[in-house]
């Protein structure tokens, strides 16, 4: 496979020779933000949806952006496709930039534009995604609005990566987060779905608000669900019927045990199947998103 190609402020380069400095922001303080997209056979799903939290995320941490959205929108495209795969991994991070002072005062920094563009990458295996992943209630809790905002995107993810080490650590692939207050929040870098009946419970404090959770909320009446967003516990965690955690590089994921307990019949159910196959469906469509290859070279 040819090395990817990389965005790094107005060059596009092999991905090995793509740099930022030492002194940058993102790399002294996690002082940036970022999203990811992924190209679904030469499309990019909900794009603009991305750029536009993008920008919310840079208003809400006073990061001005050297970009327009359309800007932003063009580079995007133009990264997928210069790399030209038909199903894309893309990240794209805008960092504080530089000052030449490795201080805590961003004055005078000038943020940087990295985009990242590789062929699309399995969270999990095709196997484990079959059968359903293993959630694991970890220590750690998601950072309240007060800490940070949790719509804001940030860099700072260590807080997950911890979470996920400990899931990984206790024999789980995914850490179930809560909130400060004891009510679920996220999986790590997924929002969270609960099936009750016909009833999909999602949590709606502290969380990231997932443009793959807005896609579900947004099929289930058509399919016959109702969506209750709320304030959940462990217990209704405990005792749905099914469960499963959803995020753009991941897709819809099946949960088959929390916390050492069997999810519904330990496999995954209709409601997941039919979900499921409601989201294979919208991003698969022409409406998708836009195209970054033209259809002779995606098919
Ligand atoms: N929560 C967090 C903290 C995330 O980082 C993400 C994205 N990886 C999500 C939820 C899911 O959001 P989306 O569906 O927009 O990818």
């Amino acid at each position: 496979m040819p090395e990817p190609i990389a965005y790094v402020n107005g060059e596009f380069r092999p991905e090995s020779e793509a740099s930022i400095s030492i002194l940058d922001h993102a790399v002294l303080y996690g002082d940036g933000v970022f999203d990811t997209v992924f190209g679904w056979k030469g499309r990019i799903f909900r794009l603009d949806e991305h750029i536009e939290r993008t920008f919310q995320s840079m208003a809400a941490i006073a990061l001005d952006p050297p970009f327009s959205r359309s800007e932003l929108k063009a580079l995007v495209l133009e990264a997928a496709r210069r790399n030209g795969f038909e199903n894309a991994y893309i990240k794209w991070i805008v960092t504080r930039g530089v000052n030449g002072r490795p201080l805590m005062d961003p004055q005078g920094c000038v943020a940087n534009l990295i985009i990242i563009v590789q062929p699309y990458l399995e969270r999990v295996s095709a196997e484990r995604a079959a059968r359903g992943v293993a959630l694991k209630t970890v220590a750690w809790r998601r950072p309240s609005g007060q800490v940070l905002a949790p719509q804001v995107k940030s860099l700072n993810y260590l807080n997950l990566v911890m979470a996920k080490m400990e899931a990984k650590a206790a024999g789980a692939d995914e850490a179930l987060l809560l909130t400060l207050d004891g009510h679920l929040c996220e999986a790590t870098g997924c929002n969270i779905f609960l099936v009750k009946d016909r009833r999909l419970l999602t949590p709606d404090r502290d969380i990231l608000f997932g443009i793959t959770r807005a896609a579900v909320i947004e099929l289930a009446p058509s399919l016959g669900f109702t969506v209750e967003e709320g304030a959940f516990g462990l217990y209704d965690a405990y005792t749905a019927d099914e469960i499963f955690v959803c995020s753009t590089a991941g897709g819809l994921l099946p949960v088959c045990r929390i916390d050492g307990r069997t999810v519904g019949g330990g496999a995954p159910g209709p409601a997941f199947a039919c979900l499921s196959a409601a989201y294979g469906a919208l991003i698969n469509a022409p409406e998708a998103g836009p195209a970054y290859l033209t259809v002779e070279t995606a098919a």
